[in-house]
């Protein structure tokens, strides 16, 4: 086409094809539902995408907006103009952009041979809506502020013809211009054509999401242990000996199984490993198996592929994967679904796994740490856990004794915590006192180093600067307690540690229970005597009786009524 006779085609068939149609709350746009919507509306929701997503990552989402609706413009103008000349048809584009205001265009030049697929056009933007918004809201930007009617005319053209069309607006009022204009080619044609698509490909931040929410959360993980060898603190001789075994075991590459008590210092442990091996340049990746939901934990471990399940919305690498030349610690390792520890020993015996939804075989290169603090052979006999499975990581096993069998550590460690959680809550107290100490080495610890150290911080917590900690700084609540509710203190902790209550309370209440036996006293009996007794201690008092029996009021007070009728 000639550039003198590059003139629009009446608008009026355009204009013809849109119906208002209030009565049924609809504007049609031949066969497209089309909105009305102000420019004050559009100009604070753009301010807001590039305030939430940044300039660059707005601009795609802007552009890909205009791509859509050009896309479905080309079709429209196909259908509109069957017949005529493929110039003439063409410029239905420009011209719906004029029809749906948003901006005027000018056509400067237009040569499109379908035959040859050549394509070359030029444009000018008079009044563009996009510039509008720029000085309502944004201000003048660096770059030119036309995207989503460069989307449309790039998304029209190409649809329109065919070819792979890519324009660019080479001078736009948005930036300060004179004028906004924009050239079109086939893309091949720019050089930097390659670049500019990937600005029309969706880029979903819920993946860089993801994959920064996992670091950060292994970077968290390593700020908890600045030391470079996390420190293991302890001379007893079952700690030392266990200490000397998993030292000697770290550079030797070999599966650890760690197995003690909850809180007994495992991951430190695990870490120690970790940076004791030639792996201490690569990644520590700690994972506590009970932690994760059994559905969950395969695709946590392993990695998920898009579209593996409801919910993968997009492919994400799992731990071990993440742990690549690293080691991996798995706590409550016996707590892994069945085909988890399938997975499991095929990463140790070929090094290879497959993410959940694929079949594409990965290589890693990870070292297992893992942890329990139950007998493995038990959840086999069970059948809660792999033979197999158990034999590969039961091969170099380390018993972690419980604080209790490490009574000459307690004070080691105790004030090991004294002077990190001084330093953590900026304050100076003048240690503990003797009696606090005693204390510290009676307590029977079901909970281990973990309760040991929240004792610690409660305490520090709880005690002036230039004080000294005191017993009930550690014990109680409120450090202003009295010696009975003291000891209640120390009964939550010791149930909270989930584990056996002490061997002296067991064996009495298994005398207890011989002797009642013994006597034939009926289980009323004693409900009756025992819920008398505590009545009278708290002097009549349900609800301090109840607590007396662990029970709620409610449930006490049925039990009143109930053994008196
Ligand atoms: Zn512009």
């Amino acid at each position: 086409m000639t550039y003198s006779n590059l003139v629009f085609p009446d608008i009026k068939h355009l204009v013809e094809k849109l119906h208002f149609n209030p009565e049924e709350g609809k504007i049609w746009l031949a066969e497209q539902r089309t909105v009305l919507m102000g420019l004050g509306a559009l100009s604070s929701f753009r301010k807001e995408i590039i305030t939430t997503l940044g300039m660059a990552r707005a601009k795609g989402f802007f552009m890909r907006l205009g791509y859509y609706s050009g896309m479905r413009d080309a079709e429209l103008a196909k259908k509109l103009n069957p017949d005529a000349d493929p110039d003439q048809a063409f410029l239905t584009g420009p011209q719906l952009h004029c029809l749906r205001g948003m901006v005027k265009v000018i056509p400067l030049a237009l040569e499109y041979d379908p035959a040859k697929k050549h394509f070359y056009a030029e444009f000018e933007w008079v009044d563009s809506f996009e510039v509008e918004i720029c000085r309502m809201s944004l201000g003048q930007l660096e770059e030119p502020a036309c995207w989503m009617l460069l989307g449309y005319a790039c998304a029209y053209s190409s649809y329109f013809t065919g070819l792979d069309i890519q324009f660019r607006e080479v001078e736009c009022r948005g930036q300060g211009d004179q004028h906004c204009r924009i050239v079109g080619k086939v893309a091949s044609e720019w050089p930097d054509h390659e670049e500019f698509s990937h600005l029309f490909r969706e880029a979903p931040l819920i993946d860089e999401l993801y994959e920064l929410q996992s670091r950060i959360a292994d970077l968290e993980q390593s700020l908890g242990y600045p030391e470079n060898l996390p420190k293991a603190i302890g001379e007893a001789p079952p700690f030392t000996s266990a200490l000397e075994m998993i030292d000697r075991g770290a550079n030797a590459e070999v599966t650890m199984l760690l197995i003690g008590e909850t809180g007994t210092g495992k991951e430190v442990l695990a870490r120690r490993v970790h940076s004791m091996s030639s792996r201490k340049d690569g990644p520590f990746v700690a994972v506590n198996c009970a932690a994760i939901p059994p559905e969950l934990i395969e695709s946590e471990l392993f990695g998920v592929e898009k579209g593996a399940f409801t919910g993968a919305t997009q492919s994400r690498k799992g731990r071990f994967e993440r742990a690549h030349a690293g080691t991996i610690f798995l706590d409550e390792v016996v707590e892994l679904s069945p085909r988890a520890q399938a997975a499991l020993l095929r990463v140790i015996q070929e090094g290879e796994l497959e993410r959940v939804g694929d079949d594409q075989t990965r290589k890693v290169d990870v070292r297992i740490v893992a942890a329990t603090n139950e007998d493995l052979a038990n959840a086999v006999k069970a059948g809660r856990f792999r033979a197999d499975l158990f034999y590969r990581i039961n091969a170099y096993m380390v018993i972690i004794p419980p604080l209790r069998e490490r009574q000459n550590d307690i004070a080691l460690l105790a004030e090991h915590f004294r002077k990190r959680y001084e330093k953590q809550y900026r304050k100076v107290t003048l240690g503990f006192t003797d009696r606090a100490l005693a204390a510290l080495h009676d307590h029977n610890w079901p909970g281990n180093i973990r309760e040991l150290e929240n004792t610690v911080e409660r305490g520090i917590i709880l005690t002036d600067d230039n004080s000294s900690i005191t017993e009930q700084s550690l014990f109680s609540m409120s450090g202003n307690k009295s010696s009975h509710e003291h000891d209640k203190v120390r009964k939550i902790n010791t149930s909270s540690g989930q584990l056996e209550n002490s061997s002296s309370e067991r064996v009495f209440i298994d005398s207890l229970s011989e002797q009642i036996l013994v006597h034939q006293i009926s289980i009323e009996t004693l409900e009756k005597s025992l819920i008398e007794r505590a009545m009278n201690r708290s002097e009549g008092n349900i609800a301090a009786a109840a607590r007396l029996l662990g029970l709620s009021r409610p449930a006490l007070a049925y039990r009143i009524k109930r053994s008196q009728n």
